[in-house]
């Protein structure tokens, strides 16, 4: 046959809609998606025919309603979904960094179906404020005097910035003048902001007189950023947050730090190295301290800026702090994080992010076990193995820092580690695993242990 021919053989949208397995689709899925999805695959279809072989064509004619349902349910499919984290790294930047637990998305489905006092004061009957539903909190447990809360972290230095320092000069150590990915550089972000970028010191070392020399009536501020995404060591030095402190109370300029990863607890009690707390930063002086919300923290995407009243109302006041308010599912979900730091076990339990990281390896060892023999009494078909593994946070949180664990290690029977892996993240609920040394390592930290019976059950059927 010629191309024109079997482009006349193509079945019409109108036929195929009165199909009965596709009636059935537009039942479920309603008529508009489904028609939308028949016209899709009939243009691939009509795109195979001008281009393809002529076996490939035939194969296509063939089984083109066999396979239509499966692929309208596909189309029908929201392309942002659920998936499982197997890759061990807790906050996964391109997996939706922090989860929420429970009690964190209670708070959010109380104030989402219906209406809130999300800017109603219900006391006096008159117009509130939001984030004053989260500051708050968020003062009680870092030890402040005031808070606001924005959209991100990226928001909340660039908000900062303008705020206090637009045409004015801000001191910044040649040290911490980082890139967090996604094109935020510390330079450009001041550019954007109005401020401009006093560097000082070099790379390597910074001293407090550096800062010192560098100021002049032109100077709006001193920042100080955590490089929280890589480590410099050797021969270093760097100024303390108490001497910042010291010389910008002398000279009436704010200290502001970006500290990243907002920690608010010890982690050395996970056997981690110890990370500046929020809290520390406060107490040693610093002005203002802006930090994610999730990362570390374990809440939702959010920027937090902790510190003086006067300079937090003088963002608040500011314009750019309508572009980057958050919304109401963020600052409930935020009241409710902050809420359990109040009690640092509540806290270890009920956030995910924290409960993950205080996973011994005794239990990984467990939870990998258990899916290693559930998977061999389903027939999974694969060599399996529980294997000691090393993970990392993530998210530009704890460089160099390494997490011990346990995972199952896959060796796929009649395909390539490749080819499964591919399969995997076709699954309907997609699962994201690591390849290394020819095996698929599903990490342990990062399923959570009541979703192993169910992992095991949709991987066993999926690959049956
Ligand atoms: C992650 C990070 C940011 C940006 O935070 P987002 O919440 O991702 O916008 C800014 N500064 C530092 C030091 C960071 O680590």
């Amino acid at each position: 046959m010629n191309r024109n021919d079997y482009l006349k053989n193509i079945p019409k949208v109108d036929r195929i809609l009165k199909e009965h397995s596709i009636q059935a689709l537009c039942d479920a899925f309603g008529r508009g998606l489904v028609t939308e999805a028949v016209r899709y695959e009939l243009a691939n279809l009509r795109s195979l025919i001008c281009a393809g072989k002529e076996e490939e064509i035939d194969r296509a004619l063939r089984d083109f309603m066999i396979e239509l349902p499966e692929k309208i349910r596909e189309f029908s499919a929201f392309s942002l979904r659920k998936v499982v984290n197997a890759t061990g790294i807790i906050l996964h930047t391109n997996l939706g960094r922090a989860p929420l637990g429970k009690v964190q998305m209670d708070a959010v489905m109380q104030v989402m179906a219906g209406y809130s006092n999300l800017e109603y004061d219900l006391s006096t009957g008159t117009r509130g404020k939001r984030t004053e539903h989260c500051s708050s909190w968020i003062t009680r447990v870092v030890g402040c005097e005031h808070a606001a809360v924005v959209n991100n972290n990226a928001a909340a230095v660039t908000l900062m910035l303008s705020a206090l320092s637009k045409d004015k000069e801000v001191i910044v150590s040649r040290g911490e003048l980082i890139e967090i990915g996604g094109k935020f550089r510390i330079p450009d972000v001041m550019k954007q902001s109005g401020a401009c970028l006093r560097e000082v010191g070099t790379t390597n070392r910074t001293r407090i007189s550096d800062y010192e020399k560098a100021i002049t009536e032109n100077t709006g501020a001193i920042m100080k950023v955590h490089t929280s995404n890589y480590k410099i060591m050797g021969f270093t030095e760097e100024a303390s947050v108490e001497e910042l402190a010291e010389l910008g109370a002398r000279y009436h300029l704010p200290v502001i730090v970006d500290l990243g990863s907002g920690v608010l607890i010890n982690l050395e009690k996970f056997g981690l190295t110890h990370e500046p707390t929020v809290q520390e930063m406060l107490k040693k002086g610093a002005d203002l301290v802006c930090f994610s919300g999730d990362k570390l923290l374990g809440g939702p995407q959010a920027g937090i800026i902790a510190g003086k009243r006067k300079y937090i109302e003088k963002m608040e006041n500011h314009p750019l702090m309508r572009t980057f308010r958050p919304d109401k599912c963020t600052i409930a979900a935020l009241a409710a994080t902050f809420r359990e730091y109040l009690e640092e076990d509540r806290a270890i339990k009920n956030i995910p992010v924290l409960s993950m990281l205080s996973r011994s390896p005794y239990e990984l060892k467990e939870q990998a076990e258990t899916l290693s023999s559930l998977l061999q009494h389903g027939n999974f078909p694969a060599c399996l193995s529980v294997e000691e593994s090393i993970t990392r946070m993530g998210g530009g949180s704890l460089p160099g820092e390494e997490l011990p664990g346990y995972a199952v290690t896959i060796s796929p029977i009649s395909m390539s580690c490749e080819k499964m892996a591919a399969k995997m993240r076709k699954m309907p609920t997609p699962v994201v695993a690591h390849i290394k040394d020819n095996l698929i390592w599903m990490e342990m930290r990062t399923i959570p242990e009541n979703e192993v019976a169910q992992l095991s059950q949709d991987l066993i059927r999926f690959f049956a």
